[in-house]
């Protein structure tokens, strides 16, 4: 943010190099429960990470033992390699913003952003500078001066990030931000902070429930259930390859074919399902040869051929246009498979006898 500016003291570089978060084993008990258990993941600096899972599997928790609000049960944070699992909120230089836009509803849009340097004890010019530049940055530059009720859902939250960013945090925490939000703010509001984020260059950790916004905005993305973290990987590799039962249900639609693996070959790890061989990488160490597996595809990357009848073949179910994509299910020995087809694909027969088909590198497999 500033650190872009000529008066900065310190280079952009310096300011994306800043905000390395490492997490090493932490965990939470909360009513007797442990909600989080024994969490690792380590953040690039400037990197836009994301902790997705359901309502309940310990997002929230493990955010707010990030900010210091809760105090971890086990484990260590860490931030630029300092040891910050027992320092107070105030002195973690983290910025906050939550679900509930959390303005003090008495102040101006200015005061409140101007709180964090009020207790960093800014001076005066200096801070309304500050509070000046970075509204401008979330654009809300002429509402210096209203007050939170004066301005609708989406400009209060924007007010939220502004304070959260005044004090050039070393990490900004995002919990759910864009949740109170209608459906079209919420995909505008995201995509904004999507693009001021790799601006700014500020390592962020968004925590939210909504798959589509995870994929949207992340550099990675950490799947977590039951306080677990199943997968940390980019939104592509998460999506195609999932490595847990839960990653491949929890995101989109999945096809799940049940086999037995066969070992690699110059297409990838083959695995017969049925009567039929297909191909896919294993998600992590590729398992032994006879071991039952799982082969998780998208139905975005099956393509359905006529002109071949070996591999995985089948007869076409059902044929539906949605607009965007035509989705083809194709009944085969080793059950339904589903294809997204794009809208202009040539569109099979119902009863016609079809092959499945996808690239081995935009599958997965795993062990069941
Ligand atoms: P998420 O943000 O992923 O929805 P949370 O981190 O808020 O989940 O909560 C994780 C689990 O911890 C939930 O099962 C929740 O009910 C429980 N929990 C949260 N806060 C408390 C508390 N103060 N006392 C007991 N259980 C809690
Ligand atoms: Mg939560």
């Amino acid at each position: 943010m500033r650190a872009s500016t000529a008066t900065a003291e310190v280079s952009a570089d310096d300011a994306v190099r800043r905000g390395r978060l490492r997490l090493d084993g932490v965990r939470k008990v909360l009513g007797g429960k442990e909600v989080v258990s024994a969490v690792d993941l380590e953040t690039e600096p400037g990197e836009f990470l994301t902790l997705l899972g359901p309502s309940g599997c310990g997002k929230s928790t493990t955010l707010n033992m990030v900010a210091g609000h809760l105090t971890a049960d086990g484990g260590v944070i860490e931030v630029d390699g300092r040891d910050v699992t027992g320092t107070p909120p105030h002195r973690r230089s983290m910025g906050m913003v939550f679900q509930s836009y959390a303005l003090f509803p008495h102040m101006t849009i200015a005061d409140n952003v101007a709180f964090g340097l009020r207790m960093r004890k800014v001076a005066a010019a200096e801070r309304d500078r500050q509070v000046a530049e970075v509204l401008e940055m979330v654009g809300l530059d002429g509402m210096a001066g209203r007050h939170p009720r004066q301005l609708s859902g989406g400009q209060q939250q924007r007010a939220a990030l502004a304070r959260a960013l005044v004090i050039q945090p070393d990490l900004l925490l995002l919990d759910e931000p864009f949740s109170n939000l209608d459906a079209q703010l919420r995909v505008r509001l995201r995509e904004e902070v999507g693009a001021l984020q790799r601006r700014i260059g500020t390592t962020t950790i968004l925590v939210t429930h909504d798959q589509e916004e995870a994929l949207a905005v992340s550099d990675r993305i950490a799947v977590m259930a039951d306080g677990v973290i199943h997968q940390l990987d980019r939104p592509r590799e998460i999506y195609l390859r999932p490595g847990t039962d839960f990653v491949a249900q929890f995101i989109g639609e999945v096809n799940a074919l049940d086999g037995t693996a066969a070992g690699f070959t110059r297409d990838g790890y083959a695995c017969r399902v049925a009567d039929a061989t297909v191909a896919a990488t294993p998600a992590g160490e590729a398992p032994a040869e006879g071991t039952e597996v799982r082969v998780y595809v998208r139905p975005e990357v099956v393509r359905i051929r006529t002109d071949r009848t070996s591999g995985l073949v089948g007869t076409v179910r059902e044929t539906r246009f949605l607009g965007s994509r035509i989705r083809c299910v194709v009944a085969t020995p080793a059950g339904d498979v589903t294809a997204a087809l794009p809208f202009d694909a040539d569109v099979p027969a119902v009863g016609e006898e079809v092959t499945c088909e996808w690239r081995p590198s935009d599958a997965s497999l795993t062990a069941r």
